[in-house]
Protein backbone atom coordinates (compact mmCIF):
# COMPACT_ATOMS: atom_id res chain seq x y z
CA UNK A 1 0.00 0.00 0.00
CA UNK A 2 1.26 4.03 -0.91
CA UNK A 3 0.91 6.33 1.91
CA UNK A 4 1.04 9.73 1.67
CA UNK A 5 2.65 11.24 4.87
CA UNK A 6 1.60 15.18 5.55
CA UNK A 7 2.89 17.14 8.14
CA UNK A 8 1.36 20.74 7.80
CA UNK A 9 2.30 24.13 8.99
CA UNK A 10 0.71 27.25 8.84
CA UNK A 11 2.27 28.65 5.27
CA UNK A 12 3.82 25.21 4.94
CA UNK A 13 3.20 21.54 3.88
CA UNK A 14 5.98 18.46 3.69
CA UNK A 15 5.17 15.09 2.26
CA UNK A 16 6.59 11.86 1.72
CA UNK A 17 4.61 9.13 -0.57
CA UNK A 18 6.30 5.82 0.74
CA UNK A 19 5.50 2.05 -0.13
CA UNK A 20 4.56 0.50 3.07
CA UNK A 21 5.67 -2.62 1.99
CA UNK A 22 9.12 -2.15 0.84
CA UNK A 23 8.93 0.90 3.04
CA UNK A 24 10.84 2.83 -0.36
CA UNK A 25 10.24 6.68 -0.25
CA UNK A 26 8.67 6.51 -4.06
CA UNK A 27 8.26 10.72 -3.76
CA UNK A 28 8.83 14.04 -1.26
CA UNK A 29 8.82 17.41 -0.99
CA UNK A 30 7.64 20.86 0.03
CA UNK A 31 4.63 23.06 -0.30
CA UNK A 32 5.86 26.76 1.07
CA UNK A 33 4.47 30.02 1.27
CA UNK A 34 1.49 28.79 1.55
CA UNK A 35 -1.29 31.78 1.84
CA UNK A 36 1.34 34.09 0.44
CA UNK A 37 1.89 33.06 -3.51
CA UNK A 38 2.95 29.04 -3.53
CA UNK A 39 5.98 27.28 -4.29
CA UNK A 40 5.93 23.39 -4.70
CA UNK A 41 9.30 21.10 -4.70
CA UNK A 42 9.13 17.93 -5.71
CA UNK A 43 11.19 14.82 -6.17
CA UNK A 44 10.60 11.78 -7.26
CA UNK A 45 12.83 8.29 -6.36
CA UNK A 46 15.97 9.17 -8.25
CA UNK A 47 14.78 11.46 -9.70
CA UNK A 48 15.76 15.11 -10.03
CA UNK A 49 14.67 17.93 -7.78
CA UNK A 50 11.97 20.41 -9.52
CA UNK A 51 10.71 23.72 -7.93
CA UNK A 52 7.86 25.66 -9.42
CA UNK A 53 6.02 28.56 -8.47
CA UNK A 54 2.38 27.92 -8.86
CA UNK A 55 -0.44 30.09 -6.55
CA UNK A 56 -1.56 28.54 -3.39
CA UNK A 57 -4.40 30.43 -1.51
CA UNK A 58 -5.27 27.79 0.30
CA UNK A 59 -3.66 24.34 1.65
CA UNK A 60 -6.27 22.62 -0.61
CA UNK A 61 -5.00 24.14 -3.53
CA UNK A 62 -1.44 23.07 -2.42
CA UNK A 63 -2.28 19.52 -1.55
CA UNK A 64 -4.03 19.36 -5.00
CA UNK A 65 -0.73 20.83 -6.49
CA UNK A 66 0.94 17.91 -4.78
CA UNK A 67 -1.32 15.28 -5.94
CA UNK A 68 -0.94 16.54 -9.46
CA UNK A 69 2.57 15.99 -9.08
CA UNK A 70 2.27 12.56 -8.16
CA UNK A 71 0.17 11.77 -10.83
CA UNK A 72 2.04 13.91 -13.77
CA UNK A 73 2.50 11.64 -16.70
CA UNK A 74 6.14 11.95 -16.35
CA UNK A 75 7.60 12.67 -12.84
CA UNK A 76 4.54 11.41 -11.23
CA UNK A 77 5.11 7.54 -9.65
CA UNK A 78 1.65 6.63 -9.15
CA UNK A 79 -1.22 6.75 -11.73
CA UNK A 80 -4.10 7.82 -10.17
CA UNK A 81 -5.16 8.89 -6.42
CA UNK A 82 -6.34 5.01 -6.10
CA UNK A 83 -3.56 4.41 -5.55
CA UNK A 84 -2.87 6.07 -2.46
CA UNK A 85 -3.84 3.49 0.22
CA UNK A 86 -4.31 5.83 3.67
CA UNK A 87 -2.89 9.13 4.72
CA UNK A 88 -0.59 9.85 8.00
CA UNK A 89 -0.83 13.04 9.18
CA UNK A 90 1.68 14.46 11.84
CA UNK A 91 -0.37 16.56 14.63
CA UNK A 92 1.59 18.25 17.23
CA UNK A 93 -0.42 18.16 20.06
CA UNK A 94 -2.71 15.52 21.15
CA UNK A 95 -2.95 16.46 24.81
CA UNK A 96 -3.83 13.63 27.54
CA UNK A 97 -6.34 12.62 24.51
CA UNK A 98 -4.27 10.50 22.55
CA UNK A 99 -1.41 7.97 24.27
CA UNK A 100 -1.29 6.36 20.61
CA UNK A 101 -2.31 7.30 16.92
CA UNK A 102 -5.94 7.19 15.38
CA UNK A 103 -7.88 6.94 12.73
CA UNK A 104 -9.42 10.57 12.43
CA UNK A 105 -13.26 10.81 12.27
CA UNK A 106 -15.69 14.07 13.55
CA UNK A 107 -14.72 13.52 16.66
CA UNK A 108 -10.84 13.01 16.79
CA UNK A 109 -10.88 16.07 15.09
CA UNK A 110 -13.04 17.92 17.14
CA UNK A 111 -11.00 16.42 20.08
CA UNK A 112 -7.84 17.82 18.58
CA UNK A 113 -9.13 20.93 18.04
CA UNK A 114 -9.74 20.91 21.73
CA UNK A 115 -5.84 20.96 22.13
CA UNK A 116 -5.89 24.02 19.86
CA UNK A 117 -5.00 26.57 23.25
CA UNK A 118 -1.63 24.21 24.21
CA UNK A 119 -0.44 24.62 20.42
CA UNK A 120 -1.62 27.83 18.69
CA UNK A 121 0.69 27.61 16.29
CA UNK A 122 0.63 23.66 15.13
CA UNK A 123 -2.82 22.42 15.93
CA UNK A 124 -4.90 24.31 13.76
CA UNK A 125 -2.63 23.70 10.74
CA UNK A 126 -2.80 20.37 11.04
CA UNK A 127 -6.35 20.27 11.06
CA UNK A 128 -6.60 22.38 8.19
CA UNK A 129 -4.16 19.95 6.44
CA UNK A 130 -6.60 16.93 7.59
CA UNK A 131 -9.60 19.27 5.97
CA UNK A 132 -7.58 19.80 2.76
CA UNK A 133 -6.66 16.27 2.44
CA UNK A 134 -10.56 14.84 3.83
CA UNK A 135 -12.01 17.62 0.69
CA UNK A 136 -9.45 16.21 -2.21
CA UNK A 137 -9.30 12.14 -0.99
CA UNK A 138 -12.44 11.37 -0.23
CA UNK A 139 -13.24 7.64 1.22
CA UNK A 140 -9.23 7.42 1.67
CA UNK A 141 -8.51 6.59 5.22
CA UNK A 142 -6.32 9.42 7.25
CA UNK A 143 -4.65 8.98 10.19
CA UNK A 144 -3.38 11.08 12.97
CA UNK A 145 -0.25 10.36 14.74
CA UNK A 146 0.79 13.06 17.46
CA UNK A 147 4.14 14.58 18.15
CA UNK A 148 2.91 14.01 22.22
CA UNK A 149 1.63 10.76 22.35
CA UNK A 150 4.67 8.52 22.86
CA UNK A 151 5.19 10.55 26.02
CA UNK A 152 1.54 10.03 27.67
CA UNK A 153 3.33 7.33 29.72
CA UNK A 154 5.20 9.71 31.74
CA UNK A 155 4.10 9.17 35.50
CA UNK A 156 2.34 12.13 36.98
CA UNK A 157 5.87 12.50 39.34
CA UNK A 158 7.74 13.15 36.35
CA UNK A 159 4.51 15.51 33.99
CA UNK A 160 3.70 17.36 37.21
CA UNK A 161 5.21 21.01 37.26
CA UNK A 162 5.38 22.78 40.60
CA UNK A 163 2.61 24.42 40.37
CA UNK A 164 -0.70 25.35 42.22
CA UNK A 165 -2.60 21.84 41.42
CA UNK A 166 -5.80 23.47 39.85
CA UNK A 167 -4.33 24.97 36.48
CA UNK A 168 -3.70 21.41 35.93
CA UNK A 169 -7.16 20.38 36.91
CA UNK A 170 -8.62 23.42 35.25
CA UNK A 171 -6.41 23.95 32.24
CA UNK A 172 -4.55 20.71 32.15
CA UNK A 173 -1.26 22.31 32.40
CA UNK A 174 1.86 19.63 32.60
CA UNK A 175 4.33 18.55 30.82
CA UNK A 176 3.77 16.92 27.44
CA UNK A 177 7.14 16.45 25.83
CA UNK A 178 7.22 16.66 22.22
CA UNK A 179 9.11 14.40 19.23
CA UNK A 180 7.30 11.35 20.51
CA UNK A 181 7.30 9.76 17.29
CA UNK A 182 11.41 10.29 17.24
CA UNK A 183 11.82 9.03 20.70
CA UNK A 184 9.50 6.04 19.75
CA UNK A 185 11.32 5.20 16.55
CA UNK A 186 14.79 5.92 17.73
CA UNK A 187 14.43 4.03 20.77
CA UNK A 188 12.93 1.19 19.27
CA UNK A 189 15.26 0.86 16.64
CA UNK A 190 18.08 0.97 19.00
CA UNK A 191 17.38 -2.11 20.35
CA UNK A 192 16.98 -3.50 17.45
CA UNK A 193 20.14 -2.76 16.35
CA UNK A 194 22.09 -3.78 19.37
CA UNK A 195 19.82 -7.22 19.00
CA UNK A 196 17.76 -6.62 22.31
CA UNK A 197 14.34 -5.68 23.11
CA UNK A 198 13.48 -2.79 24.26
CA UNK A 199 11.30 -3.67 26.79
CA UNK A 200 14.38 -4.74 28.97
CA UNK A 201 16.17 -1.61 28.27
CA UNK A 202 17.26 1.35 29.95
CA UNK A 203 17.37 4.28 27.10
CA UNK A 204 18.36 7.63 26.51
CA UNK A 205 17.37 9.67 23.39
CA UNK A 206 19.17 12.83 22.52
CA UNK A 207 17.17 14.18 19.62
CA UNK A 208 19.40 17.19 19.22
CA UNK A 209 17.96 18.97 16.23
CA UNK A 210 17.10 23.10 15.23
CA UNK A 211 14.77 21.32 18.09
CA UNK A 212 15.77 19.22 20.26
CA UNK A 213 14.68 17.30 23.72
CA UNK A 214 16.10 14.19 25.63
CA UNK A 215 14.02 11.48 26.60
CA UNK A 216 14.09 8.47 29.34
CA UNK A 217 12.69 5.41 27.92
CA UNK A 218 12.25 2.40 30.57
CA UNK A 219 11.10 -0.85 28.81
CA UNK A 220 10.23 0.61 25.80
CA UNK A 221 7.83 3.54 27.35
CA UNK A 222 8.85 7.00 28.29
CA UNK A 223 9.49 7.67 31.83
CA UNK A 224 10.83 11.32 31.47
CA UNK A 225 11.31 14.32 28.57
CA UNK A 226 12.78 17.59 28.38
CA UNK A 227 10.29 19.34 26.24
CA UNK A 228 7.08 20.52 28.87
CA UNK A 229 3.66 22.22 27.96
CA UNK A 230 5.58 23.37 24.93
CA UNK A 231 8.30 23.01 23.03
CA UNK A 232 9.96 25.53 24.75
CA UNK A 233 11.58 23.76 27.87
CA UNK A 234 14.66 22.18 28.66
CA UNK A 235 17.54 21.91 25.79
CA UNK A 236 19.28 25.64 24.85
CA UNK A 237 17.90 24.81 21.21
CA UNK A 238 18.43 26.48 17.94
CA UNK A 239 16.59 29.62 18.84
CA UNK A 240 14.78 28.95 21.95
CA UNK A 241 16.32 29.21 25.11
CA UNK A 242 15.33 26.15 26.68
CA UNK A 243 15.07 25.84 30.47
CA UNK A 244 15.46 29.00 32.41
CA UNK A 245 14.54 30.84 35.77
CA UNK A 246 11.09 32.38 35.33
CA UNK A 247 11.48 35.20 37.32
CA UNK A 248 13.77 36.38 34.54
CA UNK A 249 10.59 36.99 32.29
CA UNK A 250 9.43 39.58 34.88
CA UNK A 251 12.96 40.91 35.52
CA UNK A 252 13.23 42.11 31.83
CA UNK A 253 10.02 43.11 30.86
CA UNK A 254 10.59 45.78 33.54
CA UNK A 255 13.88 46.55 31.60
CA UNK A 256 13.03 46.60 28.50
CA UNK A 257 10.06 46.94 28.56
CA UNK A 258 8.38 44.50 26.87
CA UNK A 259 5.24 42.63 26.89
CA UNK A 260 4.08 38.96 27.09
CA UNK A 261 4.20 38.55 23.45
CA UNK A 262 8.27 40.30 22.54
CA UNK A 263 9.28 38.01 25.23
CA UNK A 264 7.94 34.94 24.27
CA UNK A 265 8.90 35.80 20.90
CA UNK A 266 12.40 36.67 22.22
CA UNK A 267 12.96 33.17 24.13
CA UNK A 268 11.44 31.15 21.09
CA UNK A 269 13.64 32.79 18.24
CA UNK A 270 15.99 35.53 19.43
CA UNK A 271 17.54 32.84 21.81
CA UNK A 272 19.06 29.52 22.03
CA UNK A 273 22.62 29.08 20.59
CA UNK A 274 21.61 31.82 18.26
CA UNK A 275 20.87 34.23 21.10
CA UNK A 276 24.12 33.27 23.48
CA UNK A 277 26.39 33.16 20.68
CA UNK A 278 25.30 37.06 19.80
CA UNK A 279 23.32 36.12 17.07
CA UNK A 280 26.53 34.05 15.03
CA UNK A 281 23.79 31.80 13.73
CA UNK A 282 21.57 29.01 15.04
CA UNK A 283 23.25 26.17 12.56
CA UNK A 284 26.03 24.29 14.18
CA UNK A 285 27.97 24.41 11.22
CA UNK A 286 28.08 28.18 11.41
CA UNK A 287 28.47 27.96 14.96
CA UNK A 288 31.85 25.47 14.88
CA UNK A 289 33.32 27.66 12.38
CA UNK A 290 32.82 30.59 14.34
CA UNK A 291 34.08 29.37 17.47
CA UNK A 292 36.94 27.79 15.14
CA UNK A 293 37.79 31.47 13.79
CA UNK A 294 38.08 32.60 17.52
CA UNK A 295 34.78 33.84 18.26
CA UNK A 296 34.33 33.45 22.25
CA UNK A 297 30.70 33.67 21.84
CA UNK A 298 30.21 31.14 19.66
CA UNK A 299 32.07 28.60 21.67
CA UNK A 300 30.39 29.44 24.66
CA UNK A 301 27.10 28.72 22.50
CA UNK A 302 28.48 25.28 21.97
CA UNK A 303 29.40 24.69 25.68
CA UNK A 304 26.22 25.83 27.17
CA UNK A 305 23.99 23.47 24.00
CA UNK A 306 26.37 20.29 25.29
CA UNK A 307 26.51 21.42 28.85
CA UNK A 308 22.82 21.26 29.24
CA UNK A 309 22.81 17.63 27.28
CA UNK A 310 25.15 16.29 29.68
CA UNK A 311 22.91 17.53 32.57
CA UNK A 312 20.19 15.72 30.98
CA UNK A 313 21.19 12.41 30.48
CA UNK A 314 22.82 12.77 34.16
CA UNK A 315 19.36 13.45 35.34
CA UNK A 316 17.51 10.99 33.41
CA UNK A 317 20.56 8.30 34.09
CA UNK A 318 19.26 8.59 37.73
CA UNK A 319 15.52 9.06 36.81
CA UNK A 320 15.64 5.17 35.62
CA UNK A 321 18.45 4.18 38.37
CA UNK A 322 20.85 3.56 35.41
CA UNK A 323 20.91 3.69 31.37
CA UNK A 324 22.23 1.30 29.15
CA UNK A 325 22.12 2.88 26.05
CA UNK A 326 22.69 6.53 24.27
CA UNK A 327 20.96 7.51 20.79
CA UNK A 328 22.11 10.52 19.04
CA UNK A 329 19.78 11.70 16.39
CA UNK A 330 18.34 14.52 14.45
CA UNK A 331 20.46 16.90 12.40
CA UNK A 332 23.41 17.56 15.34
CA UNK A 333 22.86 14.35 16.34
CA UNK A 334 23.55 12.68 13.31
CA UNK A 335 26.28 14.69 11.94
CA UNK A 336 28.41 16.52 14.49
CA UNK A 337 31.07 14.23 15.70
CA UNK A 338 32.52 17.17 17.77
CA UNK A 339 29.46 18.10 19.53
CA UNK A 340 28.67 13.85 20.06
CA UNK A 341 32.20 13.65 21.67
CA UNK A 342 31.70 17.09 23.93
CA UNK A 343 28.70 15.66 25.25
CA UNK A 344 30.07 12.34 26.33
CA UNK A 345 33.59 13.45 27.79
CA UNK A 346 32.26 14.12 31.18
CA UNK A 347 29.80 10.56 31.19
CA UNK A 348 32.70 8.50 32.43
CA UNK A 349 31.55 8.11 35.79
CA UNK A 350 28.23 6.59 34.20
CA UNK A 351 31.07 4.10 32.29
CA UNK A 352 30.70 5.77 29.08
CA UNK A 353 33.99 5.23 26.78
CA UNK A 354 33.89 6.74 23.44
CA UNK A 355 36.13 5.36 20.29
CA UNK A 356 36.94 8.52 18.81
CA UNK A 357 37.51 6.57 15.12
CA UNK A 358 33.94 4.92 15.07
CA UNK A 359 32.48 8.54 15.74
CA UNK A 360 34.34 10.14 13.42
CA UNK A 361 32.55 7.64 10.77
CA UNK A 362 29.70 8.88 9.06
CA UNK A 363 26.45 6.32 8.04
CA UNK A 364 23.90 4.57 9.10
CA UNK A 365 23.32 2.98 12.76
CA UNK A 366 26.85 3.38 14.35
CA UNK A 367 27.94 2.50 17.64
CA UNK A 368 30.63 5.17 19.04
CA UNK A 369 31.21 3.56 22.26
CA UNK A 370 34.18 1.12 22.65
CA UNK A 371 33.20 -2.72 22.88
CA UNK A 372 34.17 -2.16 26.93
CA UNK A 373 32.26 0.93 27.42
CA UNK A 374 29.06 0.12 29.67
CA UNK A 375 26.95 2.00 28.47
CA UNK A 376 26.73 1.45 24.49
CA UNK A 377 26.56 5.21 22.55
CA UNK A 378 24.95 4.80 19.15
CA UNK A 379 23.76 7.44 16.48
CA UNK A 380 20.39 6.19 15.13
CA UNK A 381 19.48 8.12 12.13
CA UNK A 382 15.35 8.98 13.05
CA UNK A 383 13.04 8.73 10.29
CA UNK A 384 9.82 10.51 11.53
CA UNK A 385 7.97 9.93 7.90
CA UNK A 386 8.53 6.53 8.31
CA UNK A 387 7.30 6.15 11.61
CA UNK A 388 4.25 7.97 10.63
CA UNK A 389 3.52 5.67 7.76
CA UNK A 390 3.85 2.54 10.03
CA UNK A 391 1.49 3.91 12.64
CA UNK A 392 -0.91 4.24 9.66
CA UNK A 393 -0.36 0.82 7.57
CA UNK A 394 -0.94 -0.66 11.38
CA UNK A 395 -4.20 0.98 11.82
CA UNK A 396 -5.75 0.58 8.45
CA UNK A 397 -4.25 -2.71 7.42
P1 LIG B 1 17.05 19.13 12.16
O1 LIG B 1 16.18 20.13 12.89
O2 LIG B 1 17.02 17.77 12.76
O3 LIG B 1 16.84 19.14 10.67
O4 LIG B 1 18.55 19.64 12.38
C1 LIG B 1 19.00 20.82 11.78
C2 LIG B 1 20.32 21.25 12.40
O5 LIG B 1 21.31 20.21 12.30
C3 LIG B 1 20.96 22.43 11.67
O6 LIG B 1 20.48 23.64 12.16
C4 LIG B 1 22.41 22.26 12.01
O7 LIG B 1 22.67 23.00 13.18
C5 LIG B 1 22.59 20.80 12.33
N1 LIG B 1 23.50 20.14 11.38
C6 LIG B 1 23.19 19.59 10.19
N2 LIG B 1 24.31 19.09 9.61
C7 LIG B 1 25.34 19.32 10.46
C8 LIG B 1 26.75 19.03 10.45
N3 LIG B 1 27.31 18.39 9.43
N4 LIG B 1 27.48 19.44 11.52
C9 LIG B 1 26.90 20.09 12.54
N5 LIG B 1 25.58 20.37 12.62
C10 LIG B 1 24.81 20.00 11.60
Amino acid sequence: MNILVINCGSSSLKFQLINSDTEAVLAKGLCERIGIDGRLTYQPAGGAKEVTDDAMPTHTEAIQLVINALTNEKTGVIKSLSEVGAVGHRVVHGGEKFASSVVITPEVKAAIEECNDLAPLHNPANLIGIEACEKLMPGVPMVAVFDTAFHQTMPGKAYTYGLPYEYYEKYKVRRYGFHGTSHSYVSKRLAEFLGKDVKDMKIIVCHLGNGASVSAVLNGESVDTSMGLTPLEGLVMGTRSGDLDPAILEFLAKKENMDIAALMNMLNKKSGVFGVSGGVSSDFRDLDEAAEAGNDKAQLALDVFAYRVLKYIGAYAAAMNGVDAIAFTAGIGENSASMRSRICENLGYLGVTIDEAANAKRGEDNIISTPDSKVTVAVIPTNEELAIARETLALVK
